[in-house]
């Protein structure tokens, strides 16, 4: 019985897959650890931690009800308007007005990596509530 051509190179893909998965993981972890390990300065202390030691603070947003099912809702907000949490003084900066804004947020939204797997602590602040913490769970 012969397989298709198209059947032989899903195989040798799968194949392929399978060796590079421990390389892809290794990769993972070097970039989590390189992210980690980037040196942040708190915009109000001053001091210089690494990014890992940082909390997140996720901001969202409200919509108002409208009509009968519309609205009522909160969205997340874009990285930009959202904040660090410095290790030091734990003064949240507000990424927008960050000197090293652009690669913060390169740093969060373009390595591959979860959240959970930069930050020591991730909150969450709908419009002028106080943050909640959501990571680690208390
Ligand atoms: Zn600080």
């Amino acid at each position: 019985m012969s397989k298709s051509k198209e059947e032989m190179l899903k195989a040798e893909l799968a194949e392929i897959e399978k060796k590079i998965a421990p390389i892809r993981a290794s990769i993972h972890q070097l970039v989590a650890l390189r992210v980690g390990r980037t040196i942040v300065q708190c915009s109000l202390c001053r001091k210089r931690s690494r990014f890992g030691r940082f909390g997140f603070v996720q901001d969202y947003w409200y919509t108002q009800p409208s009509g009968c099912s519309g609205g009522d809702y909160w969205s997340r907000t874009e990285i930009k308007l959202c904040y660090i949490v410095c290790p030091e003084c734990s003064v949240m900066n507000y990424i927008y007005q960050h000197p090293q804004r652009e690669q913060i947020i390169d740093l969060i939204q373009n390595q591959g990596l979860e959240r959970k797997e930069i930050f020591s602590t991730i909150w969450e602040k709908h419009g002028d509530k106080k943050p909640e913490q959501v990571y680690p769970t208390l």
